[in-house]
This record gives structure tokens, sequence and C-alpha cells, in this order.
């Protein structure tokens, strides 16, 4: 048998792995307010507020909790979710009523949040109703805000457009700027950190500035299906559906997350259906496209995808260089001066951070900060050595015999040349462009480097590094053979 203390410490671990799994925000809507109620034989018991949370955890993440509980404790390998009852007219922000009864021995008072609710002892198993005594308090739309706040950095001019979003800047440019309701709904959708947020708000921003008058609430599919639930506790639900039916423009973001067979989805459907019905915007963004978003019922489907469907493709490297250099230059200009970042850098990280946007201004931001706090210039050097673990997830494994071989080829020398200890112009010149562009482009150290040249030291590879950089500046027609190349060994090798 565990002991309390034992149980607390497995309980928040598996809170702790969630958390890093899921992230803030999925956590805090979903997880924060579950209790550990107790064990009973090898089922763990949680305890959550509200019967629509216990469904939702129980069709989303039944499976992860036991695998985590498991890990933690072979012992457990199932997981129950009880609905606590919950002392009456409670509202959020209220500190919580004595509870009822005897709480059990495993609970984490510490570490629970003010306003959460004092959990009952389960004594047998089936899940309770949410029964307030005294007239429930109705949520307060008014002062909490329906909406979510917009971020003023996510504006059009902040957006660097390029091949693989044009499509859905131009849509939104569009909707943010027509007086009328052309696409309805616009729907914009592609993988995650590619700018669908930031195109919401953009678009929530210019109409604010071009039509004040008229009402646009944007929040996520998370919080509108907070609210509702939050509605059906309170039975406020009509205050719920006012709120959101008198919106000139209504923007959800992340709707993927509607999913499951919830009175959310209908809820959410219909407050869609009227909206299109009286001729408002509505702006919806999802990870992937209407007809593969699962969980979400093919009525529903359809209509998300009446509009326009506008998706965002990854990014290509001309685009992640051109929000790079748009992001170096805004940094230099509230931090002055004092940050200079080598073309060079950008190029490096436009060539290697492949992952999304939101890890390249990450990348970014961190050389930046590094670099400031340590009182050190941006060098290629210092950015592989300040990003290596984020440089191991977006290898893209392009070889140094890769490397060796096409410059070689494009500078018409012979790569046993090249390799040998020679050091004429002609041969010496093509091996440090190789040596360069293996920094660049591999995350092989500097003597590893070295030894794949005819085991020169590592000094040389930095010597080498150093002069090329300083050729580039000095002289276009080297700078654009080192652009040419790094490209043809972007493309995968292909003949370019
Ligand atoms: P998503 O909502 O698609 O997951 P976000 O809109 O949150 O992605 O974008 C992630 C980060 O990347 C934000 O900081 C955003 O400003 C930035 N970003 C994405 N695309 C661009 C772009 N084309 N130009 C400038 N910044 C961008
Ligand atoms: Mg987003």
């Amino acid at each position: 048998m565990v002991s309390e203390a034992g149980l607390n410490d497995q309980w928040r671990r598996v809170r702790a792995r969630l958390h890093a799994e899921l992230g803030e925000a999925t956590f805090n809507s979903w997880f924060r307010q579950i209790e550990l109620i107790g064990v009973e034989g090898n089922r763990i018991m949680l305890g959550v507020p509200t019967r629509f949370i216990r469904n939702w955890l129980l069709s989303h993440y039944e499976e992860r909790l036991s695998t985590l509980w498991s890990e933690e404790n072979p012992a457990f390998t199932r997981i129950d979710v009880l609905v606590r009852t919950r002392p009456a007219n409670m509202a959020a922000g209220e500190a919580p009523a004595a509870p009822r009864s005897v709480p059990v021995a495993a609970r984490e008072r510490e570490a629970k949040p003010a306003a959460s609710p004092a959990p009952v002892r389960m004594q047998s198993a089936p899940a309770l109703q949410v029964a307030p005594s005294a007239a429930p308090v109705p949520p307060g739309f008014e002062d909490a805000g329906v909406g979510a706040p917009l971020d003023p950095r996510f504006t059009f001019d902040a957006f660097v457009v390029g091949k693989s979003n044009e499509l859905a800047h131009a849509a939104a440019r569009r909707v943010a700027e027509a007086t009328d309701v052309t696409f309805n709904p616009l729907f914009l959708y592609g993988g995650v950190g590619l700018g669908k947020t930031h195109l919401m708000h953009a678009i929530a921003w210019e109409i604010r500035r071009r039509q004040p008058e008229r009402k646009v609430l944007y929040l996520s599919a998370e919080k509108f299906m907070y609210q509702f639930v939050r509605a059906l506790r309170f039975k406020d639900t009509m205050a719920f559906k006012q709120q959101f039916r008198t919106v000139d423009v209504l923007m959800i973001d992340d709707v993927q997350f509607i999913s499951g067979k919830d009175s959310t989805q209908e809820e959410f459907f219909h407050t869609f259906n009227a909206l299109i019905d009286h001729n408002r915007q509505v702006i919806i963004s999802a990870d992937r496209s209407p007809s593969d978003l699962e969980g979400i019922e093919e009525r529903i489907r359809s209509r998300l995808g009446w509009g326009l469907a506008a998706d965002i493709h990854p990014t290509d490297y001309e685009l992640r260089l051109g929000i790079l250099q748009a992001k170096a230059e805004e940094m230099a200009s509230r931090a002055g001066p004092m940050v200079t970042i080598p073309p060079g850098v950008l190029e490096f990280l436009a060539h290697r951070i492949v992952s999304n946007v939101r890890e390249l201004e990450g990348a970014l931001k961190r050389v930046v900060a590094y670099a400031s706090l340590v009182g050190r210039p941006i060098t290629l050097e210092m950015a592989q050595d300040v990003l290596r673990d984020l440089l191991r997830c977006n290898d893209r494994r392009v070889t140094i015999e890769e490397i060796q071989r096409r410059v070689a080829e494009y500078y018409n020398v012979r790569l046993a040349d090249m390799l040998s200890a020679r050091r004429a112009r002609a041969v010496a010149r093509p091996r440090q462009v190789a040596m360069y562009l293996s920094k660049q482009l591999t995350t092989r150290s500097l003597p590893e480097i070295g030894r794949k040249f005819g085991g020169r030291d590592h000094t040389t590879v930095i010597h080498a590094v150093r002069k090329i950089d300083e050729l580039r500046a000095a002289d276009s027609g080297m700078d654009e053979d080192v652009d040419l190349l790094r490209r043809m060994l972007e493309g995968g090798g292909g003949s370019s």
C-alpha cells in the first residue's frame, strides 16, 4: 500500500508531466481543477467539478492518465473520474466554503488554487451530480470578458508574407477590409506556430481601426467551451447565447478542441449557424482542414467548409529568412545598435530551424538574450552553441560528404585535391567554403569537421569560417556562390 505522501508525490509528477505535454492553456482549462480523491484497490479516483469535464477527460485522456499513473506505480491500472459536489453559491474567486464532509487523506491542499472547491469523500463509486442547494450565482461574463485579449504584436504590419501563407494572408486582409461579408466562414488552417492566431488578431485589430463600431469577439475554442460549461453549471445559457449572438465578427481559434460528443459542439453549431444566417462574419482556425476534423459531426464539418478554407503551409527558407530579418530589425530598433546580428547567423537559423515560426522566433530571442547577457558579439559558433538542443531536433541531415562533393563540383576541383594537404588558392578557397557550409548546415563540431577535411585541426576550421564570413561581406560574387551552394544542398542534393 502506498503512503499518503507517496501518493501525493506520484500525483504531483503525473500532473507535472501532463502540464509539460499539454502546455499551459490546455492544462489550465482541463486539469488544473482535478483533485486526487483517493485509491480503491487498483483504481485511482479523481474528482472534477462537472460531469461535462468528466466526460471530456474520459473521452480524451483516460488512457493517457492511466498510463502515466501506472508508470508511477504499476499497482494502479484504472482511473475513475468522479463528479464532486460543490458547496453552493460559490462563484469563482470566492474563498471555498468548508467541506461538507470529511476530506480524504490524499489531497494536495498546498498545491491548490485558493478558489478550488473542497472535495467530498466518495463512499462508493457512482458519480455525483452537481446539485447546488442555494440559488446559483451567474457567471460574470461582462467582468470576466468573454473574449480573449489581443496581442499588440500580432498585426498585419508585422506579418511577413511568403508563398506558404499568401492565400491565408490575402483572405484575412479581405475580410478585415471589407464592409460586407464575403467568405463566410473564413476557415484558416495549418500546423502549429505558422501564424493562424497572428492573422486572426491582425484581422481584429484592423477591423477595430477601420470600423470601431463593429463588435469583434475573439476567443479560443477552449475558452468557448469553458464559458459554455460555466453557463450550464450556473444555468445561465441564455446570457451565454446572447453574448455570442450579438457580435458582428466572431473568431474562434483552434476549433479542433471542440470535439467529442458534447453539448458544446451542439451549442457551437447553433451559435455558428445563427451568426452566418444573420450575415455576421465568422472566422475559424484549426490545425487541419474542415474535412479532417475528427470527432466533429459531419454536418458541422461540412458547414465549416462552406466559406473559404485557406491553408497555411510550412514555411520555406525564403520566408523564414524574411521573418528573421523583420524580427531582427524590430529587436535592433528596440535594443539599439548594441545588437547586431550577422546575416550569416540569420541564414543559419532560417536553414536549420524548420519546425515553425514560433521556434524560429524563440531561437533568435535566445541568441540575442545570450549575447546581451554575457556581453559577447553574436557569431555563428555562438548561435550553434546556444541552440544546441533545438538544432538537434531540427536536424536536416545534410552530410559533410555531400557538402564536399557539391562544393568540389561547383568550383570544378577534384574532391581528392580539396581534401588533400595542397594549399594552392584554387583548392584552398573551395575547401574553406566547404568547411564553412559544414559548420552552417550540420551539427558537427569543429574538430569533427577538421577531421573530415584530411585530418585538419579545428583552428583551421575556425579560420575558414571567419575568412568566408569576411569574404561574403566584401565580395558579392562570393556571397552568391555560397548562397547558391547552400540552396542546392538544402534542396536535398538534387541537381539545381
Ligand atoms: P499558430 O496560431 O498558427 O499556432 P501563431 O500565430 O501563434 O501560430 O504564430 C507563432 C509565432 O510566430 C507568433 O509569434 C507569430 O507572430 C509568429 N509568426 C508566424 N507567422 C509569421 C509571419 N508570417 N510573419 C511574422 N511572424 C509570424
Ligand atoms: Mg494559435
